[in-house]
């Protein structure tokens, strides 16, 4: 008999996956292996068709092998994979990410969204010559051993919101508060306000599941950093050129000090930036005395993807309809759930969302967690044996994109009548 891939990789890496999420920890089963992509679908080694709403976690806004990015991407290929110097198109995307998102100067291009955080977190430091950061429980920042405190994503699904390997020195330096609660935030700032560096947050949380921030949430942030000379770091990893064309922060008009970028910058290729205002920047090397560097940084085919996936965003403009798109599907996911008796809770800004299962709203980590996991392990097997996959965690957030049809939204919505009636508690 044919060994399967999944017993394969179980031999040669960690749970069998470079990625803790994709292992299913939060749903059970044995995961999908995925051999090629286009449009809104997946196809699994299995020639199985899967809609895709998990989007590579997020950088597939326009979809799998978008015209645009692979033409490209061709043409760069044909000139050279890497230079380590610095090359024309860096500047470009440089300058359009700059010119789009409201209140940054200055940018770096890094590899991944946890270099994007490390560094952002460092150029606080060392520009406030101060050590401590406020992060709040459930919110993921990528794996740098200062997020992985009651870090959210893999981190909650798994049960490890707090990693083994983080030294308690770190640890000390890492002030915690839930989300959504600016008292305890003003309490922090009463007790520690000369030894805080930067606060960071991710201004929509998408790694407890999707969860909006309250009204004067961040309003609230924006304050008290002010107020205590302390950075206000929002990440928007996920939520960049997502929920607006200049991202959350330009959504909720809040300007934060700076911003990190991951996910769609880099169409989908790994490219991640962290951004700031000159007064900032300027402590980053060379300039400055912050120290950060990447032998692949500014990658020739990473920057040409993202290049050619935002130009082709800003040419399209998608983001009222992809508002659009997200109500009709929320509203039909609501009926649908209604209609057999399922008790959820949909969290949703723009073309990210996550189907709680759970009587009360969900708007801090303390209701995320009391979601009911096991109707949601119900409901993601449900969905996936009709060829649809969701996020395989109740604790991520559910990603659509401009190549999810009326067509596709109305077969979605109709899966998930018949697996919330699967997964009713
Ligand atoms: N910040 C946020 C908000 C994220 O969602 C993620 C990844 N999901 C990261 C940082 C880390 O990015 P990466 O996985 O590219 O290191």
């Amino acid at each position: 008999m044919e060994v399967s891939w999944w017993t394969r990789a179980l031999k040669v890496l960690p749970g069998g996956v470079d990625s803790p999420v994709r292992a299913f920890g939060g749903v059970g089963g044995e995961p999908i292996f995925i051999r090629r992509a286009k449009g809104p679908y997946l196809y699994a080694d299995s020639g199985k068709e899967y809609v895709d709403y998990i989007g590579s976690w997020g950088p597939m806004i326009l979809g799998h092998n978008p015209p645009e990015v692979i033409e490209a991407l061709q043409e760069q290929l044909s000139r050279g994979l890497s230079f380590g110097m610095g090359t024309d198109i860096e500047v470009e995307l440089a300058e359009l990410i700059l010119s789009k998102v409201p209140g940054m100067e200055k940018i770096r291009l890094v590899n991944s969204g946890t270099e994007a955080t490390m560094s952002a977190v460092r150029v606080a430091r060392g520009a406030t010559g101060r050590n401590k950061i406020i992060k709040f429980r459930g919110c993921y920042h990528g794996h740098g051993d200062s997020f992985l405190i009651q870090a959210g994503s893999g981190a909650l699904t798994h049960g490890a919101p707090s990693s083994l390997g983080v030294t308690p020195g770190v640890a000390e330096d890492t002030l915690i508060a839930d989300y959504n609660h600016l008292e305890q935030v003003s309490a922090l700032f009463a007790a520690h306000a000369s030894e805080i560096a930067a606060v960071i947050v991710e201004p929509i949380a998408g790694n407890m599941g999707c969860v909006p921030p309250r009204p004067g949430f961040l309003e609230g942030l924006r304050k008290l950093c002010t107020e205590n000379g302390t950075v206000l770091i929002f990440d928007e990893v996920m939520t960049g050129f997502r929920v607006s064309d200049g991202g959350a922060a330009k959504r909720f008009g809040i300007a934060p000090d700076m911003i990190t970028f991951g996910k769609i910058v880099g169409g989908g290729m790994p490219l991640a930036a962290y951004a700031g205002k000159e007064s900032l920047m300027r402590n980053v090397s060379p300039l400055g005395k912050v120290y950060q560097a990447g032998t692949l940084s500014g990658n020739p085919m990473a920057v040409t993807a993202g290049l050619a996936q935002l130009r082709t965003l800003y040419q399209l403009n998608p983001w009222q309809a992809l508002e659009e798109k997200g109500m009709k599907l929320e509203a039909g996911l609501k009926r649908a759930a209604a209609s057999v008796g399922c008790a959820v809770q949909i969290n949703r800004v723009g073309a990210m969302f996550t189907i709680f299962f759970s009587d009360f709203p969900v708007n801090d980590t303390e209701s995320a967690m009391a979601s009911n996991t096991k109707c949601f392990a119900k409901f993601f097997h449900a969905m996936l044996d009709q060829g649809i996959l969701f996020p395989p965690s109740q604790f991520e957030t559910t990603f659509f994109g401009t190549q999810h049809s009326e067509e596709i939204l109305t077969k979605t919505v109709a899966a998930a009548q018949i697996a919330f009636e699967k997964a009713r508690a």
